[in-house]
C-alpha cells in the first residue's frame, strides 16, 4: 500500500530513522538529552510510551508520572483525531478502564499495553505501549519524541501517488483517478498523516501542533 519506506523523524535530533530502529536509537539519544538537561532540580519518573495504529502510524512520547491520562487524550486528539469532539476512551490490558483523571503513576508500568478508541461510532482503535520507565528531567506533561514521516501512499485504482481518500469507500485516489471516482465528490478527504484519514470529514492535525514538532 505504501511507495514510501517506514521511517520516522526524532525530534530530539532530527534524524530520520527506520520504524524497527526507532525504540533503540531513543533509548540513545534520550540518554544523551538527559545528560545534558540533568542540571538543577530534582529528577522525576518518566515513562516513555509508544502509541500506534497497525505499522503505518507511530509515535513516541514522554510523561512524566505526576500526568494525567487527559494530557496523553488531549494530545492525542491534537495531532491525530480531532474532527468534531468525539468520546474517547483508554483501556488498559488486565484493568480495565480509568478515569482520565487518574495520574498516570497508578496505570502504567514498563511493559503495560492499553488500547484507546476515540469516537464511538466511526472508532479509530489506536494501541499503546510503555517502553520504558527512568528518572530525569521534563518540563511539560507531554513531549513528543517521535512520529512517523508523512507516508506516500498508492491510489487504489492505479498504483501512482494518491492524494485523496473517499470517506464513502476509503478507496484512495490519485489527483486522475479522482475525476473519474463514483462516489460523491464531497466525500473526498485529503491524504493526512494520522490513522484517521477519511474518516468523519477529518482533515488532518490542529495547527498548535504543528509548531511545537
Ligand atoms: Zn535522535
Ligand atoms: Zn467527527
Ligand atoms: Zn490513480
Ligand atoms: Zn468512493
Amino acid at each position: 500500500m505504501a511507495l514510501s519506506k517506514n521511517v520516522g523523524t526524532c525530534f530530539l535530533c532530527h534524524k530520520i530513522i527506520s520504524n524497527i530502529k526507532i525504540a533503540r536509537h531513543l533509548n540513545d539519544c534520550v540518554k544523551k538529552d538527559a545528560e545534558i538537561n540533568s542540571k538543577e532540580n530534582k529528577p522525576t519518573k518518566i515513562f516513555r510510551i509508544k502509541i500506534f495504529s497497525n505499522k503505518t502510524f507511530w509515535l513516541y512520547v514522554e510523561m512524566p508520572s505526576d500526568a494525567s491520562l487527559q494530557y496523553l487524550d488531549d494530545f492525542l486528539r491534537a495531532i491525530w483525531l480531532e474532527c468534531c469532539g468525539h468520546l474517547s476512551e483508554f483501556n488498559v490490558l488486565g484493568s480495565g478502564r480509568y478515569s482520565k483523571n487518574e495520574t498516570i503513576e497508578h496505570i502504567f508500568k514498563k511493559g503495560i499495553a492499553f488500547s484507546y478508541e476515540y469516537d464511538f461510532g466511526s472508532t479509530t482503535l489506536l494501541q499503546g505501549e510503555i517502553i520504558d520507565c527512568y528518572y530525569g528531567h521534563l518540563d511539560k506533561k507531554i513531549r513528543l519524541l517521535a512520529r512517523n514521516n508523512m507516508p506516500v501512499l498508492k491510489c487504489t485504482t492505479c498504483s501512482s501517488r494518491s492524494k485523496y481518500i473517499c470517506s464513502s469507500c476509503y478507496r484512495l485516489c490519485c489527483s486522475q483517478c479522482c475525476q473519474q471516482h463514483k462516489c460523491a465528490k464531497e466525500g473526498m478527504l485529503p491524504i493526512v498523516n494520522s490513522p484517521r484519514m477519511g474518516i468523519c470529514k477529518y482533515m488532518g492535525e490542529l495547527e498548535e501542533t504543528r509548531e511545537t514538532n
